[in-house]
């Protein structure tokens, strides 16, 4: 029996200078608020927040982030949050600011709200929490029980944001078609227990279609820090289309080998989705997909600046290093094995050298 199943935040709003409105898109859901933050984040957006919730009844504590989204950050946070009485938890700032405070408010089983302040990642949308150790080494990915209850986008923040984190978006959701695509031909399960609906596969498309036509203006718009409607489609495609894309179809090789460089190139420099993105052509590689294709997208990444190789990536590439990154790649997380044929470090090795040979530096 095959089961068909879609997961997405219960609701989400996006547009400019949104933030000072949060109140209005969280009120359902209580009257005390814990806004785990950090101090950054905390200048860029404090006017907003203490407008937002001018005049009412209802109120927020902001409680400092540690900066590492480890169980025993966590724990700490969820007394704070108890002691309080806080009837939902506010996760504002980048990706692991985000995993803790879906994790807080599982454990704590609260509803959880996020605000993203850079597009860097799919991250707000999901329910999974990434769970790292002290030393920033990856831990367990963690399903939560809910996805997030609200996500607020407010695009003007998400513009603001150094260009890097967006471009990093760009390379992150850029993954989500291709990997559903594969998904979908394998039959592979999602993130959600079943398998991608025609709807996740719709989502899929349409992200892949709006970064195509739009990445390259919105880069321009980021780097003059003016608000443009192609920005404003790529920010939903970088937080939305790709966050529920990429949990109800599933991932593969892209991130399968993402997960393979984290777990080998040590130190390991580039942000999550500029090393996806070069998942990306080594997935396309491993497909074998025609030169025509394959040289539209190499175009495409090198307008909206993606890298294409592991020079890109800061990282010196070398015949052994290669090996051990399609080893890990096919034995730390299950992603490599969506795909509808078999992978095995080989299958990787070859493709990470056809990248290497096309595009490397
Ligand atoms: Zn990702």
């Amino acid at each position: 029996m095959i089961v068909r199943t879609l997961a997405a935040p219960a609701k989400y709003y996006q547009g400019p200078e949104i933030l000072k409105d949060l109140y209005t898109y969280i009120k359902h859901l209580g009257k005390k608020f814990a806004v785990m933050t950090d101090e950054i984040v905390l200048e860029i957006a404090k006017d907003k927040l203490e407008q937002s919730f001018k005049g009412i009844e209802a109120g927020y504590e902001v409680i400092l982030f540690g900066g590492q989204s480890t169980q025993a950050e966590a724990d700490r946070i969820i007394k704070l949050v108890e002691e309080m009485e806080a009837d939902a938890v506010i996760g504002l700032g980048g990706g692991k600011v985000t995993d803790s405070a879906k994790l807080v408010a599982d454990l704590a089983n609260l509803p959880v709200v996020i605000i993203p302040t850079a597009a860097a990642t799919d991250a707000a949308c999901s329910s999974m929490s990434v769970i790292y150790d002290e030393n920033d080494t990856f831990v367990v990915s963690k399903r939560t029980k809910n996805n997030p209850e609200v996500v607020v986008v407010d695009t003007d923040i998400i513009g603001k944001a150094p260009l890097r984190t967006f471009v990093a978006g760009v390379g992150d959701a850029f993954a989500c078609y291709y990997e559903a695509r594969a998904c979908r031909a394998s039959g592979a399960m999602n993130y959600n227990g079943g398998v991608g609906t025609q709807a996740a596969f719709a989502i899929a498309e349409l992200c892949n279609k709006v970064l195509r036509e739009n990445a390259v203006e919105a880069r321009k718009s980021v780097e003059k820090k003016e608000w443009s409607e192609a920005l404003d489609r790529c920010i939903e495609a970088n937080i939305y289309l790709g966050g529920v894309g990429f949990e109800n179809n599933g991932c593969a090789i892209a991130h399968g080998v993402y997960n393979g460089m984290t777990a080998t190139i040590k130190p390991f420099t580039a942000m999550h989705g500029e090393a996806v993105a070069v998942g990306v052509l080594i997935q396309l590689a491993a497909e074998k997909i025609s030169l025509e294709e394959w040289d539209d997208i190499v175009a495409f990444y090198k307008e909206v600046g993606l890298p294409c190789c592991f020079a890109d990536l800061g990282v010196e590439m070398d015949d052994e290093l290669m090996h051990k990154v399609a080893e890990a790649g096919c034995t730390v997380s299950p992603n490599a094995h969506k795909m509808p044929f078999k992978v095995t470090p080989e299958v990787l090795y070859e493709a990470i050298k056809i990248v290497e040979e096309r595009n490397g530096k």
